[in-house]
């Protein structure tokens, strides 16, 4: 079966006698064996079809050497154009007898066979070509055990690698061909440390001596690189492969990718991590009771778990005197810095994380198009990713914000949201600890203050009374004289009275003993009466009443509801001191009846209105007008009491317009 039809007389044209010619061409034609013949190039020039049976196919074109596809030496060693048994006869020049290789054919299946290259020579011993003779020795010698254990090897669900003692790969199976991405083409006859890291070139050193010295490395877990040069995590075996004489000779090596378990270990380990960390901030802050403190400890340890650049922490708070403001503390980065970043805490981002809607994320400023959500590109710090999450309660009130900023983009992942959002509330918690702390402290200082008022303002009618009867001692001649003064100490006595009535009406409701005498009652009029009956005792003021006209009965206790008026409109007259007439009013529906008590005078600011109900709460600049801070206590808890409510309307400088309902008596 010649190539072209002149191959032979190519091979044998220095012969210039016909009959030889003929001689050899009937030989080849009639070999009894696998037989072909390739030029000095490893150019085929001629097979029989016994070796196109041995192959498994007709030699490409291109074929140089064998027709097979793929063939090893019998160490498993692909032969190559470069290296094979035909190659090493033609360049020794001698005949080094048979030699048993591998062939594997296109179906994969391997064939073992013994090759016995020959050299023909021309008359001046010039080698002209070389033929091969072949001799399948599978069935006999390793029978189907071998072709098993290749199609094993070839399958298996690990790369399996054999490399000789200088590290050069031999062989590559079809797995090391989907972890690494080199085909095995590529890799046959390459180095191994193609696939190790440059850092861990060392580590190839250590293996091969390990395996001279007949030393196996077991399920070693390392790093190699990708044709696409990523890094991948895989766990090897290596042992050393030898000889039929024992000889080591090199190693195969099986790698195994555990990619998939490195991440789950590494995610593990972050995950533990961080519990601890989570842990010891959640300790830290809640044995602290300083806000200050706090804040920079969750500052601090956020902008850390979150490998930012920056983190600030906002804290929504109010000064001593009531007005909302934004606090911050910092981390990796000073205030001068901060400043300078041109950070506008009013940008929608903040507003959107403040309002306690949600985090919000950005993964790059500069490439972000929802303009709403867009922070300054600030060109100090050059940062892209920004994550802010808002600091709210469980009852959902806001009480801050964390902002993190880095110069990379995408730096933010939802894991860290989820990390972040459980020390957020861990703060929020601690935070609003500390803030009861501070409250019962000044509750405290105001307990002390109140102890100090309360002492002056029982002692003040105490020495007035204390005064009039020194004077009455004296002058019991003059019976009018006698007369004015026993009667300013029995005002003063009242008040005294009315004082320490109070207090004790207060330690009753703190007791939870506060007593009704509760009855069906027409309260037009005892408004009526009770405007009466202050008319008596103030001669400052004048009440004006808008009177309804009409009955308006409810159930109550007329006394505790006297107090309640008398109480309001002192403080009306009290608290407008430049004026001379204080306003009363009655509305009604058909279910309830208001009263407003209106004046003139000092008003209140917002913050004072929200907290003159509470028990010693004095506005700021009330200090010359007497006072203990109870009465609107007794009077809020008095109208709760009769299932009723209070509210004030009020501006600083304006006057003030308590008004309270009652709920209207319905026979049933
Ligand atoms: P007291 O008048 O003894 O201080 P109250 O409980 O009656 O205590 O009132 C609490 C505080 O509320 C007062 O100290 C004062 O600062 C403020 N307040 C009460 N009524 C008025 C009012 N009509 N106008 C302005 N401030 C008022």
């Amino acid at each position: 079966m010649p190539i072209s039809s002149n191959s032979v007389s190519d091979i044998l044209d220095t012969s210039s006698d016909q009959s030889v010619y003929e001689v050899f061409k009937a030989i080849f034609e009639n070999h009894p064996l696998p037989f072909y013949a390739c030029n000095t190039e490893g150019k085929i020039i001629y097979f029989n079809e016994l070796a196109v049976n041995l192959w498994g196919q007709v030699p490409k074109d291109n074929a140089l050497w064998t027709g097979a596809w793929k063939s090893y030496n019998s160490e498993g060693v692909l032969l190559t154009p470069q290296k094979n048994e035909l190659l090493d006869c033609l360049k020794s020049g001698k005949e080094d007898g048979s030699k048993e290789i591998l062939i594997e054919l296109p179906d994969f299946s391997l064939k073992r066979v013994i090759s016995t290259p020959k050299l023909f020579l021309d008359k001046q011993n010039n080698i002209v070509a070389i033929h091969n003779t072949l001799v399948d020795i599978t069935a006999k010698k390793t029978g189907e055990k071998h072709s098993i254990f290749t199609d094993i090897v070839k399958h298996a669900y690990n790369a399996i690698i054999s490399k000789d003692l200088n590290g050069i790969i031999t062989s590559w199976n079809l797995e090391a061909e989907k972890i690494f991405g080199y085909s095995e083409e590529e890799m046959i006859g390459q180095s191994i440390t193609k696939l190790i890291p440059k850092d861990r070139l060392e580590e190839e050193t250590i293996i091969i001596s390990k395996i001279k010295s007949g030393q196996k490395v077991d399920h070693y877990e390392t790093i190699r690189l990708k044709k696409d040069e990523s890094e991948i995590n895989v766990s090897i075996t290596i042992s050393p492969i030898y000889n039929n004489k024992g000889v080591i000779i090199g190693a195969s090596k099986i790698a195994r990718d555990i990619s998939v378990e490195v991440f789950h270990q590494q995610a593990f380990k972050k995950y533990s991590e961080n519990l601890e960390m989570l842990y010891s901030i959640g300790k830290a802050i809640s044995e602290k009771l300083d806000v200050q403190a706090i804040l920079q400890k969750v500052t601090d340890a956020t902008t850390k778990i979150t490998g930012a650049n920056f983190g600030a922490f906002f804290y929504k708070t109010t000064n001593s005197s009531g007005e909302e403001m934004m606090l911050y503390n910092l981390s990796g980065t000073s205030h001068e810095v901060f400043d300078k970043m041109q950070i506008q805490k009013q940008t929608s981002l903040f507003q959107l994380a403040f309002n306690g809607n949600k985090p919000v994320r950005i993964s790059d400023i500069t490439q972000d198009s929802r303009h709403e959500l867009t922070m300054p590109y600030d060109k100090h710090l050059h940062i892209k990713s920004y994550m802010a999450m808002p600091v709210k309660l469980n009852s959902g009130k806001v009480i801050g914000g964390l902002l993190f900023g880095h110069k990379e983009p995408s730096r933010f992942t939802e894991e860290h949201e989820n990390i972040l959002s459980s020390i957020a509330s861990q703060a929020a918690i601690a935070l609003d600890n500390s803030e009861l702390f501070e409250e019962i402290k000044s509750l405290n200082l105001k307990k002390d203050e109140f102890i100090a008022l309360a002492s002056h303002e029982l002692k003040t009618p105490l020495t007035s009374i204390k005064g009039y009867l020194q004077i009455l001692s004296r002058s019991t001649h003059d019976k009018e004289m006698s007369k004015l003064f026993v009667n300013k100490a029995l005002i003063q006595a009242d008040k005294l009275e009315s004082l320490v009535s109070d207090l004790l009406n207060v330690s009753k409701i703190e007791a939870g003993k506060l007593q009704f005498n509760i009855e069906v009652l027409d309260f037009r009029q005892l408004v009526i009466e009770s405007i009466e009956n202050f008319s008596y005792t103030s001669r400052s003021h004048k009440v004006v009443f808008k009177d309804n006209q009409s009955p308006l009965i409810v159930e109550g206790d007329q006394q505790r509801l006297e107090q309640v008026i008398i109480n309001l409109l002192s403080n009306a007259v009290k608290y407008s001191p430049k004026s001379d007439e204080v306003y009363v009013s009655l509305l009604s529906n058909d279910n309830s009846v208001s009263v407003s008590i209106r004046d003139t005078g000092i008003g209140l600011s917002p913050e004072s209105q929200k907290k003159i109900f509470t028990r010693f709460y004095r506005a700021d600049g009330v200090n010359n007008i007497s006072g203990l801070g109870l009465g609107l206590y007794l009077t809020k808890e008095i109208i709760e009491r009769h299932h009723g409510n209070i509210k004030v309307e009020s501006e600083l400088g304006q006057g003030a317009n308590f008004i309270f309902t009652l709920p209207l008596y319905k026979k049933t």
